[in-house]
Formats: structure tokens, sequence, C-alpha cells
């Protein structure tokens, strides 16, 4: 069993329940803090339920800056040290209409039926320093072994609230955990529920799913599932690949591409980018399959269907638009050669910048790792890495953009060029020069280049 000695609510949130609890009132630590120290994760807030009303709780924590904008959910947020703490009247919920809020909540007496509404049974935990671990659910079991199991009748409580069902997806790729099969089953027949969620919850799920260390394996599991969010996975399932490059069908293909994915050392917003765009680079295959006579499979112009479908599905769930920009510029390319020759690296240096090179290498190692296990597909991996650190080496050395030259175009205009676009394409030409290496960077040989020209 985990060790309940490894919850430890920090002072300030034993303070609030210890002050509730001497002015007579029911006060736990509640959810997702009790399950994360249980595990050995530290917890990202601390939720207190209580069983005093929230004008109560007004009047006992008078003294203090309050937060009510969740009043009438039950709601009080007491500011201490400049972070705010949310206290929680016992409840029920009532429909989930916008997937986050609960249309009406009715306040309840105790705390096993706050529990009971609480969507999983490792969720549905709750802890006092005088009661100590209270799992009526079976919380503790589940969390052992792994499991996310819906507290009461999965199909009702899928029912009351779909964006449940890709919480349940999303904690198992968080937690590397499982679904019991009566909540996956439950959680398969109601899919289609999911598109009543608004578009922002269901890309939130989303993208923190991609962002949990068990994504691969999750989408390999639970792909049925997710056609709830993104109908266009239905097709990439069992759209088979036969030839010599794959071993796996579309889906387990991106699948696996997912569990591969490095982004190590990556920026936040390219390791968002490179996910969504491992999720996405392949979900045109199946509009653009034709086979050989043997079966063999090809999907001539998926990179460019696969753009627009890619833009489309992020427009839909409503997705920043630098990840959407991200995103689509990495799936047009993704399966295209890349650039060979050092004049070629530095001219798409230029034209694109280090971070979108940088990105696509890792698109297309995950990609690649996703292949068959076999000799071309290994020398394709060689190749990538060849040209990652070329153009990394060259984008740390080289010259290839305009400020990067030696003269500026204040240079220019005190030798005499007449200000406006002869400046700017004088720099341009310049460049050229110095990526072709027909010019030296450096100041006085370009300062005589330029003289040069003004006097041919
Ligand atoms: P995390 O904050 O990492 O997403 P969490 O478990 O704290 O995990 P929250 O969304 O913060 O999740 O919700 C806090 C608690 O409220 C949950 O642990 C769960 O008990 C309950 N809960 C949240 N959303 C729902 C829901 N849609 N249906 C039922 N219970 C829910
Ligand atoms: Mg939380």
């Amino acid at each position: 069993m985990n060790d309940i000695a490894q919850i430890r609510p920090p002072e300030l949130a034993l303070y609030l329940l210890e002050k509730l609890h001497r002015a007579g009132y029911e006060a736990y630590i509640v959810g997702g803090c009790v399950r994360d120290s249980l595990l050995g994760r530290t917890p990202g807030d601390w939720d207190i339920c209580t069983s005093a009303r929230p004008e109560e709780m007004e009047t006992l924590f008078a003294g203090q800056r309050l937060l009510l904008k969740g009043k009438k959910h039950g709601t009080v947020a007491v500011v201490l040290d400049g972070k705010s703490w949310e206290m929680t009247t016992f409840r029920q919920d009532g429909h989930y209409t916008d997937g986050r809020h609960p249309d009406c909540v009715h306040f309840v007496p105790c705390l096993r039926e706050d529990l009971a509404r609480r969507d999983f049974t490792v969720n549905a935990m709750a802890w006092s320093p005088t009661e100590g671990l209270i799992d009526l659910f079976g919380g503790q079991q589940d969390l052992n072994d792994g499991i996310l199991r819906c507290v009461g009748d999965p199909v009702a409580r899928f029912d009351e609230d779909a964006l449940r069902i890709l919480r349940a997806v999303r904690f198992a790729a968080q937690l590397g955990f499982r679904l019991d099969p009566a909540t996956a089953d439950a959680a398969l027949q109601a899919r289609m529920a999911v598109r009543c969620v608004s578009a922002e919850r269901i890309f939130t799920e989303l993208d923190r799913l991609l962002e949990g260390f068990a994504a691969g394996t999750v989408l390999a599991r639970y792909g049925h599932i997710l056609t709830g969010a993104l109908p266009e996975i239905e097709a990439c399932i069992g759209c088979s690949q036969l030839g010599r490059w794959h071993c796996y069908d579309v889906w387990n293909h991106t699948a696996a591409a997912m569990g591969g994915l490095d982004t190590e050392g990556m920026d936040p917003r390219s390791a968002r980018v490179l996910r969504w765009a491992v999720l996405l680079h392949d979900m045109a295959k199946p509009m653009c399959r034709i086979a050989d006579e043997d079966g063999t499979a090809h999907f001539p112009g998926h990179n460019q269907r696969g753009t627009r479908l890619a833009r489309q599905i992020l427009q839909r769930l409503r997705a920043p638009v630098y990840l959407i920009d991200g995103v689509v510029a990495l799936v047009a390319v993704h399966d295209g050669p890349l650039p060979s020759s050092d004049l070629e690296i530095l001219e798409q240096l230029h034209q694109r910048g280090p971070l979108f090179w940088q990105r696509l290498c890792r698109l297309k190692l995950a990609d690649l790792a996703a292949h068959a296990n076999n000799e071309a597909v290994a020398q394709r991996c060689q190749e990538v890495r060849q040209f990652a650190r070329r153009m990394q080496h060259l984008s740390d050395t080289a010259c290839y953009t305009v400020s990067g030259l030696a003269i500026t175009g204040s240079d220019l205009i005190a030798a005499g060029l007449t200000p406006g676009p002869l400046v700017g394409n004088t720099l341009e030409w310049l460049l050229q020069a110095v990526m072709q290496g027909s010019l030296p960077n450096e100041r006085a040989a370009l300062l005589q280049a330029v003289r040069a020209q003004q006097n041919s």
C-alpha cells in the first residue's frame, strides 16, 4: 500500500484545516493532491473540502483577502502569502454542460456524498490530520494497481459528464495507468458524447494527454475512445502500410512515434508543437492510400493533405496560433528530403531559422523510430542525425542572416549608397556571396566589394 505518511500538506493548508475544524466544521484535503502525494508526486494544488457553507467560510475568514467568484459552486478562496487556497463546501454536482462547471450544485452535509460525485476512485480520497486517509471507494488499491475506475456506475458517470472520458485517458497518460475494463467499455460506448464538450476543453485534455509520459501507450491502447474527440483517428486504426518501410498500421505507427519522441532540451513551445505534429503527421494517410497489386501501400500527397487536415483539426480545437503554424509547417515537409550541401543548409537556415530545422529533425527521428527495424530505416536515421549535426554547426558558426553580416545598412549609407531599397538589396546580395563562400564575412572585404560594385 502507498504510504500515508507521504501526505504532507503545506503549513498554510494545515492552518486552514485546523481553523475550520476548531470552528466546528469538518475539513479535509481532497482529490488530486491526495492522489499525487500517495504516488510520491508533488501536488499542483491543495484543494480543501469542508462542511462549512460559503457564507460560513466568509465569516470565519473575514480578516483575510477572499476570492468569491466560485461562491455559487461552493468555492471560497483565501489568499495567504500571495497564493490562493480553495475551500469548497461538500457538494453534489448537476450537469457539466460547459464541461467545466456543473450547471448547478447541491450542498450536502457529509463527506461521503462529496467523494461519491468525484470522477475516479483515485481522485476520491480525502485526508485530515485527525482522521488520516478516508478512502471509501478503494482508491488506494486502484492507485497501487495502476487503475482508473469510475466512482459508481461508469455508464451513468460518463453520461453525466462526457469530459470525464477524456480525463480518464489523460490521467492514464500522465500516470501510466490503465482503465478498469468496465470504465474502458463505458468510455468507448459514450465516446461520441465528447462532441458536446467545448473545443477548448477537448484541446486542453488532449494537450495534457500528449504531455503524459505514457502518451504513446495510451494512444495505442485507447485510440477508439479518442475518436470521440478526433473522429479522424478512426480511419487510421487498421489502415495498413504494408511495404518495406513499415511494420505498423497508421495509428499504431503514430502511437509508437509519440512514444519515441524526444523533446529533451527543447523549449516548451517547441516540445508542444512536436507532440501535436507527431499526432497529426500521418492523419491524412487513409485519404491518400493506394495499393500495388502485391498489396504494397503508397500514400501520395499525404504531406499536403495532412497539412490542410492538421490546420482544420487544430482550428476546430481552438489551438493557439503559434501551435497551428508550427505544426502545419512541420507536417508539410515531414516526409521530404533534407537539404544536403552546406549552401543549401545555409539557405534553409536563412529562410526558416534553426528552430524549424531542429524541430523537423526531432519529428523525423520520432517518425523513423516507429518504422520497420531494418537497414534502410537505420540509414535514414543516420542521415537525419548527420544533417542535424551539420545544421547545428553551421547555425552556430556561419553567417546566414543579414543581421549576422559584418556590416550594416548604416555602413552602406556612409559608403555613399542612397537610403532605400538599394540598401536592403545590397545587404541581401552580400549575404548570398558570404553564404556561397565567395566573400569572407569581414567588414573591409564587404565594403570593398560594395565599392567595386558601385564603380562597375
Ligand atoms: P490535475 O489538477 O492534475 O488535473 P486533479 O485531480 O486535481 O488533477 P482537477 O481538475 O484539479 O483535477 O479537479 C480536482 C478534483 O475534482 C479531482 O481530483 C476530482 O476529484 C474532482 N473532479 C474534477 N473534475 C471532475 C469531473 N469532471 N467530474 C467529477 N469529478 C471531478
Ligand atoms: Mg487539481
